[in-house]
């Protein structure tokens, strides 16, 4: 083992696996749908439960949401509240899941420093679960890209 990476995993045991960020904690009474770190740990796959209670990114290529083309809701993993309609779902490209907007009420957003850039946070409204990232640079008719982590949705097809 290369001393980095026992150095690391020591500072990962020291956190007790990792740290919430300050502003999940801060807003953590806020949402409808609360959990504590063991029950989330229980309901959730791991990947779901790195992404959306701890803010991980899946690699990119890797959800099979980037091929779903079916007429249907894309919901929250963690909750199950629809998040994005299939039409507003485009080819970004960029490996991730992408959606021009989300539905009405159904993300809150938040400032995120890490990474040394400033970036806007996309989280689920009812339980606070990390979904993604927004930026500027997508098609009309927002020009906005909604660049989620698959894993943190759960597609429901309306086709027969
Ligand atoms: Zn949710």
């Amino acid at each position: 083992m290369q001393r980095r990476d026992l150095l690391l995993m020591l500072i990962v045991a020291a956190c007790g696996g990792a740290a919430l960020p300050a502003w999940r904690r801060a807003k953590a009474a806020e949402f409808e749908v609360t959990k504590t770190d063991v029950e989330w740990r229980a309901a959730l796959t791991p990947a779901q439960y790195q992404v959306l209670r701890h803010e991980a990114t899946e690699r990119p290529g890797s959800s099979p949401l980037l091929h779903e083309h079916r007429k249907g809701v894309f919901v929250c993993a963690g909750c199950e509240l629809p998040l994005f309609r299939s039409e507003t779902k485009f080819e970004s490209g960029t490996g991730w899941p992408s959606f021009w907007r989300p539905m009405e009420g159904a993300v809150g957003e938040n400032v995120d420093r890490s990474l040394g850039m400033e970036r806007t946070e996309v989280h689920c409204r009812r339980c606070g679960g990390h979904l993604g990232h927004v930026f500027k640079d997508g098609p009309p008719p927002t020009g906005l890209r909604y660049c989620m982590n698959g894993v943190a949705l759960k597609f429901i097809s309306e086709e027969s």
